[in-house]
């Protein structure tokens, strides 16, 4: 029986490149994309266990969902990705109605497994699979301008507070003359930037050729030099400086890092495991600097975690100002069950308190990212067209190389297009400006 599919992607970049592949197993299975859910006979939710609020729009979502499933009948409901990886009684003891689960390194079953489900109840596919990188299938693009490339999958880290190891197993690499075949090809399909992922990008290695990621940026560079290429994201233990002197040296690199430090006090970061100081953290970021002086580097933070001290917090916020981060995603502290911090540390942070320490982090970085935007009025820049501004359609919305987002009068350019524009105004979060023409 034919049928069609939706997918909801829930999470990270990460997510948003396996519901390609997904896209991909699935149409060559024989099922049709649907244009909205409404429309969908199989209904796929690809979910995050990262944070709890994709968590709870997971369970919005599948709310929603329960109603339709009593009236449509034969509509197939399927719960995909971190979820259900680590959750698996929970998602059929509160969604009983879903008919089945799949975990991240299954879905090249997914075709079978939704046949199989109009017969059976709540199927699972959850098993790890240490050498599963999709290889072999070409991921249905949603874009035609920036792609999303897995270069590899799963993390070795095991920070406290973090689900990814339990959700998507021990790390594995795409190999280094696949990961170069593929910036080629979308480089020859037209697309403009490529942004490398990985939950833990930069420790990517090919022992075969003998080749770490800095390795592998300096062969993607070269085989797709008029293209804009990106990665994300870097563990602080992992940036040498052999990859920082490659970002330096190629033009097509883009000089943005997103550094993740969660934490600005050594105790902290002792505790979340996350194998390094405040200091070493620093030094990291000079070297960036030294080599990089332009660079744009952003983070991730958490405000509250277990046992956090106000003066443990004031060392995240010193280490915001010393650092000078662009733009950071922040949050405060909740518990992520299966991590070690869920077993071994105690949340004792009251909630309040978290949601304070947030809110001076957050307004701490608005106040910066403002100054450090303000700062480039008056300069011109380099600028990839990516999309119709959202608020007007007489406007363009792009990125610099440093991932700043920039908006300015369309005129007769298009998303896709190169161009030098003018900064002539700045808020905390886009640069607003003038074409001065294509590059
Ligand atoms: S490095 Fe730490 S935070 Fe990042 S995915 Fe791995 S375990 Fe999670």
């Amino acid at each position: 029986m034919s049928s069609s599919f939706y997918i909801h992607t829930f999470g990270c970049q990460m997510n948003l490149a396996d519901s390609e592949i997904v896209t991909s197993i699935l149409t060559d299975g024989g099922f049709a994309r649907a244009g909205d859910e409404a429309s969908a006979d199989v209904v796929l939710l690809n979910s995050c266990a990262v944070r709890e609020n994709a968590e709870e729009r997971l369970g919005n979502i599948l709310t929603q969902l329960k109603g339709r499933k009593r009236r449509q009948r034969g509509l197939v409901v399927g719960v995909l990705g971190c979820v259900p990886q680590f959750e698996r009684e929970r998602v059929f003891s509160d969604y009983p109605f879903v008919d089945f689960i799949v975990g991240p390194d299954n879905y090249r079953e997914l075709a079978g497994i939704i046949e199989n489900s109009r017969e059976q109840k709540h199927l699972a596919s959850l098993d790890y699979d240490q050498a599963e990188t999709y290889a072999g299938i070409d991921p249905v693009r949603t874009g035609t301008i920036s792609a999303f490339l897995p270069v590899m999958r799963g993390c070795n880290n095991y920070c406290a507070f973090c689900v990814v190891p339990v959700t998507r197993g021990r790390e594995r690499s795409v190999g280094y003359e696949r990961v170069v075949a593929e910036v080629a090809a979308l480089s020859a399909a037209g697309f403009r930037e490529v942004t490398l992922l990985g939950q833990n990008v930069n420790s990517w290695r090919d022992a075969k050729e003998g080749l770490d990621f800095a390795g592998l940026l300096d062969g993607v560079s070269l085989a797709a030099p008029g293209m804009r290429i990106r990665f994300t994201t870097s563990h602080p233990k992992d940036i040498s400086e052999s990859l920082v002197r490659v970002i330096a040296a190629r033009p097509n690199l883009c000089n943005h890092i997103h550094l993740p430090v969660q934490s600005g006090s050594s105790r902290m970061l002792d505790l979340m495991k996350r194998g390094h100081t405040r200091q070493e953290y620093l030094d990291k970021i000079a070297m960036i600097r030294r080599h990089i002086p332009d660079a744009a580097i952003t983070t991730d933070l958490i405000a509250g975690f277990c046992t956090e001290t106000e003066e443990e917090h004031r060392e995240t916020l010193s280490l915001m100002e010393a650092v000078g981060y662009d733009t950071a995603f922040m949050f405060h502290y909740s518990v992520r069950p299966g991590t070690w911090a869920a077993r071994n540390l105690p949340d004792d942070v009251p909630e309040a308190v978290k949601k304070r320490r947030l809110q001076e982090i957050i307004e701490l970085q608005t106040s910066m990212s403002r100054e450090i935007y303000r700062c480039e009025i008056g300069q011109t820049v380099e600028v990839l067209a990516e999309a119709e501004s959202r608020r007007s359609s007489s406007q363009l919305m792009g990125r610099t190389k440093t991932n700043r987002a920039v908006v300015f009068s369309r005129g007769e350019f298009n998303p896709g297009d190169t161009l030098l524009v003018k900064i002539t105004g700045a808020t905390s979060a886009t640069l607003m400006g003038v074409v001065q023409c294509p590059v």
